[in-house]
C-alpha cells in the first residue's frame, strides 16, 4: 500500500474529493461516474477515502458502544437501587446523594452519546456505507442459496 504515498493523478479532481471527505454517495449518478473513475485510476484518492470510510464506521461505532455502555451503567444503577435504603439507614444521606449523582451522570452521559452517534450518522455517510455492506453480504447469502438449491435439485 505504498501507493497510498503517490501523488494524486488529478489534483483538482482530487481538491474537490478531499474537501468531500472522499464521499461520493450523496452526489448524481452521472457525476459520481467521473469520481468513481479517478478512485479507480488514483490510489493516492483510493487509498484516503477507505481511509475516511473506516474512521466514520469506528466512530459510529464508539459511539453507539459508549451509548450502551451508558446504558448498561444505568441498568446497574437500576439494580443497586433497593440497596439504596439500607445504606440510607446504615451509612446516612452521602450514599442517597452519590446514587443520585451516579444516575444523573448515567443519563447525560448516554444523552451526550445519543448526540455524538446521530451526528455521526448524519455528517458522515456511515450508514449508507455499512447498508451497502449488508446489502452485499444479503446478495452473497441468497447467491449462496441458490447454489444449494440448484445442488439438490441434481
Ligand atoms: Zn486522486
Amino acid at each position: 500500500m505504498s501507493s497510498a504515498r503517490s501523488k494524486c493523478s488529478d489534483r483538482v479532481v482530487g481538491a474537490i474529493l478531499a474537501s468531500w471527505r472522499y464521499d461520493i454517495s450523496g452526489i448524481s449518478p452521472e457525476m459520481r461516474r467521473d469520481y468513481e473513475n479517478h478512485f479507480a485510476e488514483c490510489a493516492r484518492c483510493s487509498a484516503r477515502q477507505k481511509f475516511h470510510r473506516s474512521l466514520d464506521v469506528s466512530l459510529a461505532v464508539l459511539t453507539s458502544l459508549s451509548a450502551l455502555f451508558f446504558l448498561f451503567a444505568l441498568a446497574v444503577l437500576k439494580h443497586i437501587r433497593p440497596l439504596e435504603h439500607v445504606a440510607f439507614k446504615v451509612l446516612g444521606l452521602d450514599i442517597y446523594d452519590m446514587y443520585h449523582m451516579l444516575v444523573s451522570a448515567g443519563i447525560a452521559g448516554l444523552c451526550f452519546s445519543l448526540i455524538a452517534m446521530a451526528l455521526v450518522l448524519m455528517a458522515t455517510p456511515a450508514p449508507s456505507y455499512l447498508s451497502g455492506i449488508a446489502a452485499e453480504r444479503a446478495r452473497l447469502i441468497e447467491q449462496r442459496v441458490a447454489a444449494i438449491r440448484s445442488l439438490r435439485s441434481l
